[in-house]
């Protein structure tokens, strides 16, 4: 059943803004980085399991590319890999890449494995502050050189999308990393995998898709991000953040050492990894708790908790929490529910972890929380500089409850 987020987009023009080179007066310019997944994937003859295979491959298997017109150019992690295999050393390197050819390209597409690209897009969303190009990734659940498979269509998708211009404008249509996948454009940081079959792989529950394609590509215009703080990026959503402004200030008192990147892309490419992910269960015990807490080296860890931010109440599931809190490591609340979000006064059980120091990370995915408190940590932040912004919007990445935007 289609949720609310599903509903029929805003943009109904048809194909008002894909570039057939007339937009820009030349071919749009458009970098393609490949990192691995089952998109470019072939079968090992002697055990018949998928293994990535080079680019050169995945091109010869999609000569349509060329149909299109644009000027591509190509990039590769060495050697492609299986994005179970992603860690925060090929973010830098695909940032890396964003970067050095950012000036020179109209779009950038990054082929990926579907398993964590909604952590990449999360972690890249947070390392380009200032992002003012399309930075498209996708991949596909069956290999591009199979008989029956999504990934032709996926990847010439992404290819028009990251060259679409915005009519009003003339600029980029998209400004933001996301994540095009089947039918749907989702804003990265708000993507979630919920299929290992379905070639809709991806949803995301609490923001619309930024464009549906069927026969056209239909962009949701109210829902894209504009980085120059345009009504564009809609109500409450980081649009500051999105121009890189870390302003961060509580009670008036400035976060140091974050800068600004109002001018233009600035990239941030470290990833502070020494975090925890911790996730509740009806039965967990102590022990338990204690071990994925007590990690000396942590700085602070995701608290994955039920339904609206809830946790057991027991004595010593608040008292571990409290003195990992107290120890000066920051603890973030998101919900193990896919979509809504922790509302942490809701009930007795949510306001015990309030109490105890927690954090809510109101409607963020984990794997935006995840990545956001990797990449605070990263540019220097302490704990408490870090809770902070935790709870504001860098990227469009979560909603601030009106509740608590008023304050
Ligand atoms: N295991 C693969 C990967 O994430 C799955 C895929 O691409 O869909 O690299």
């Amino acid at each position: 059943m289609l949720g609310e987020n599903m509903a029929p987009l805003v943009g109904d023009s048809p194909d008002p803004v894909l570039v057939d080179g007339g937009a820009l007066g030349r071919p749009p310019r458009i970098l393609l980085i490949y990192t691995g997944g089952t998109i470019g994937m072939v079968e090992d003859a002697a055990t018949g399991a998928l293994a990535p295979f080079d680019f050169s491959h995945l091109l010869e298997n999609v000569p349509k590319v060329g149909r299109l017109g644009y000027q591509l150019d190509f990039a590769e992690i060495a050697p492609p890999i299986d994005s179970s295999d992603m860690s925060p050393a090929h973010w830098r390197q695909i940032a890396q890449m964003v970067a050095a050819g950012y000036d020179a390209h109209d779009g950038f597409v990054i082929l990926h494995g579907t398993d964590t690209m909604a952590y990449t897009a999360s972690a890249l969303s947070f390392m380009l502050p200032g992002l003012a190009k399309p930075v498209i990734l996708t991949g596909s659940q069956l290999p591009i050189g199979e008989i029956r498979e999504d990934g032709t269509n996926n990847l010439i998708t992404a290819l028009q999308i990251a060259a679409a211009r915005d009519p009003r404008d003339g600029g980029p249509m998209v400004r933001e990393v996301a994540i095009s996948f089947g039918r749907f454009l989702w804003r990265g940081n708000r993507a979630t995998k919920m299929s290992s079959t379905d070639f809709g792989a991806f949803r995301s529950f609490n923001y619309p898709p930024l464009a549906e394609m069927d026969l056209h590509i239909r962009f949701n215009e109210a829902r894209l991000l504009r980085p120059e703080g345009a009504s564009s990026a809609g109500e409450g959503e980081g649009s500051a953040a999105a121009a890189g402004q870390l302003a961060a200030t509580d009670g008036g008192t400035a976060v140091s050492g974050l800068g600004t990147a109002a001018s233009g892309l600035v990239p941030q490419l470290e990833m502070d990894n020494a975090i925890g992910w911790v996730s509740v269960f009806p039965g967990m015990t102590e022990e338990v708790l204690r071990s994925q807490l007590e990690v000396p080296s942590l700085k602070g860890a995701v608290l994955r908790t039920f339904g609206a931010g809830n946790a057991p109440t027991r004595p010593w599931f608040v008292n571990a929490v409290t003195q990992f809190v107290s120890s000066g490591r920051l603890l973030v609340n998101v919900t193990q529910c896919a979509g809504g979000g922790v509302e942490d006064k809701r009930y007795a059980t949510g306001d015990a972890l309030v109490r105890a120091g927690v954090v809510s990370g109101f409607d963020m995915t984990c794997e935006a929380a995840l990545a956001k408190m990797m990449h605070l940590f990263g540019r220097g932040c302490s704990a408490e500089e870090a809770a902070v912004l935790m709870q504001r919007p860098l990227a469009g990445e979560l909603t601030v409850p009106d509740a608590v935007a008023k304050f």
